[in-house]
């Protein structure tokens, strides 16, 4: 962590502290945001956590959930307040401003001191005190590790443990993905020992479907998964017609793109979904090729090697068709990874 000692000089005096994470937080950026508010909680601060966006039930869970501000109209006033008294702002699960949407303009303005705590590569450098690795699975892992840091192990309770883990859990697919190093699983057995108890967060995140989202998964695998072995590609479109016709729910689309990696000799799977206002594109690959990149340069995201996100203001159809043009480009790289 880069200044250490000066944040914890500043952590010393209880402090009004916002919370913030990106757009549509999964686990990891909720789980990270409410582990770090369970910790300055018990240190004695005043943290709020605000998040530009609703999430999926299947995040409702968690410990401190209630006392989550999303950033709509209902919470505007609480939202002001909580910006104008913040002495310290922790960003957490993003490094590009651009991915916390309206709440940018807040963050950018105040004269609060800012922390980023992030995994995700090419950071925007804003912060005052940055925690940031891009080897590391998950921001809840280096919310853990800024407490270790900090001397503090002490102040981390069963609720904010239970919080971390579930980051950490779901941003290694479970401990599977090849971001999985031996730290993860040390941390993980400290979160453990701390009062997370694996099987109960397992069962909270990834066995509470609801029979819509299991149909969807159904339609999508069986009618809408298409498969282009001679560029190793997997790819799925969802229209907002579809998702209405299965009344989908925020983050019921959630890990479908991980079926077409997991077919076998794919390298590359892409989910294309239609969002109310724009385009998203969910990204994964396997081994050298980065989706990073390619969700760089052609669709406005980024993230991780083998995980990212992009956006597109066109219609379905034709990002469709802009990713199928792109292939022809990236076939080489494609075919040569192990
Ligand atoms: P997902 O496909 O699960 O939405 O996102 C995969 C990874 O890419 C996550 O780490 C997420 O934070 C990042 N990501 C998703 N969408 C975007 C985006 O539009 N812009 C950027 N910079 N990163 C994104
Ligand atoms: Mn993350």
């Amino acid at each position: 962590m880069t200044n250490l000692s000066a944040l914890r000089t500043f952590l010393n005096s209880p402090r009004r502290v916002v919370i913030v994470t990106h757009y549509k937080p999964d686990a990891d950026a909720l789980g990270s945001s409410l582990g770090l508010y369970h910790y300055l909680a018990r240190c004695g601060h005043h943290p709020q956590v605000i998040v530009p966006s609703d999430y999926p039930a299947f995040l409702h869970w968690m410990p401190g959930n209630h006392t989550v501000l999303i950033d709509e109209p209902p919470h505007a006033q609480k939202i002001d307040e909580a910006f104008a008294a913040a002495e310290i702002i922790f960003c957490l699960d993003f490094s590009a401003l651009n991915r916390i949407q309206n709440l940018e303009e807040r963050v950018r303005k105040a004269s609060a001191k800012k922390v980023l705590i992030d995994h995700h590569l090419e950071p925007e450098h804003f912060a005052d005190f940055e925690k940031w690795n891009p080897h590391s699975a998950s921001t809840a892992g280096l919310v853990y590790e800024m407490i270790i840091e900090l001397g503090d192990r002490i102040n981390l309770s069963a609720d904010a443990a239970t919080c971390l883990y579930a980051g950490l859990m779901t941003d290694t697919g479970g401990f599977r993905h090849s971001n999985t190093r031996r730290e993860e699983f040390m941390i993980a057995s400290d979160l453990v020992a701390l009062g997370a108890d694996p099987s109960r967060v397992a069962k909270l995140i990834y066995d509470t479907n609801t029979l819509e989202r299991l149909r969807l998964m159904g339609y999508v695998l069986t009618e809408k998964l298409v498969v282009l072995p001679e560029y190793r590609t997997a790819y799925m479109t969802l229209s907002q017609e579809e998702l209405k016709r299965f009344g989908s729910q925020t983050g019921d689309t959630e890990g479908f793109v991980n079926y077409g990696l997991s077919i076998k000799d794919i390298r590359l799977s892409v989910m294309i979904y239609e969002r109310k206002d724009e385009i998203k594109l969910s990204f994964r690959s396997i081994g050298d090729f980065s989706v990073n990149e390619l969700a760089r340069k052609h669709f406005s995201g980024g993230g991780h090697k083998n995980a990212a996100g992009g956006s597109s203001k066109t219609s379905l159809e034709e990002t469709l068709r802009k990713f199928l043009d792109l292939l022809p480009e990236y076939q080489s790289r494609l075919l040569t990874d192990e």
